[in-house]
């Protein structure tokens, strides 16, 4: 009884990365965090472990060998059961082109190398953090104009047309639905769509803002 409790409150993080220092770092800091951590050196075995395992969070390293974490990324993406999976993606400091292009492909968040771990620590806490908040299973459908949001089961739908979203884009329009028209500022959304408290800054609320305008339509 026990152990099965405690097994279903650990939460369990993937960590893609090529260079051993980093990774074992990774694992030690997330393990002492609570967390059960499995770590993948390559972008294939990346993939293999997430057919295996169901990583609640990837952190996800944008320089592999074998296959990208561009690669990793679209095919987490493309597959139903990981398209809803957070990832924070590792980028060194001058990858400015890859960041944009890690948060177009759906990304959630990313991280520049040198990073500091307890930044990424509260990361990875906010991140998860919002899938603890209960849904109730009969709350019927939220409409505004021709947009209607089911958060029981994460639909959304434009003009009957539904969306292919990730998590964080979801729960970005879900919000938007919600405020009716009110404003919100990047960092309330950062609080309410991210799970980050005021400590975490971060730039990716603009690029989800445009990738969800595109993915909306007219
Ligand atoms: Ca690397």
């Amino acid at each position: 009884q026990a152990e099965a409790t405690r097994s279903a409150v650990t939460q369990r993080l993937l960590v893609v990365e090529d260079e051993l220092d980093i990774a074992e770092l990774l694992r030690r800091v997330f393990s002492k965090e609570g967390f059960q951590v499995d770590v993948a050196h390559n972008g294939l075995s990346a993939l293999e472990t997430l057919r295996r395992e169901a990583p609640d969070l990837v952190i996800l390293d944008w320089m592999l060998p074998e296959l990208s974490g561009i690669e990793v990324l679209k095919e987490m993406r493309a597959r139903p059961e990981t398209r809803m999976v957070p990832v924070i993606l590792l980028t060194a400091r001058r990858e400015e082109i890859d960041r944009v292009l890690g948060l177009e492909l759906g990304a959630d968040d990313y991280v520049t190398k040198p990073f500091s771990s307890r930044e990424l620590v509260l990361r990875i806490r906010g991140l998860l953090k919002r899938g603890e908040r209960p849904i109730d299973p009969k709350e019927g459908a939220l409409r505004l104009g021709p947009i209607e949001i089911h958060a029981a089961d994460h639909r959304a739908i434009v003009s009957g047309r539904v969306l292919t979203l990730t998590l964080t884009e979801f729960r970005l329009l879900e919000d938007l639905v919600r405020a009716k028209g009110r404003v919100r500022t990047r960092e309330t959304l950062l609080a309410e769509v991210w799970g980050y408290d005021s400590e975490v800054l971060s730039r990716t609320v603009d690029t989800h803002v445009r990738r969800l305008r595109s993915k909306l339509g007219d």
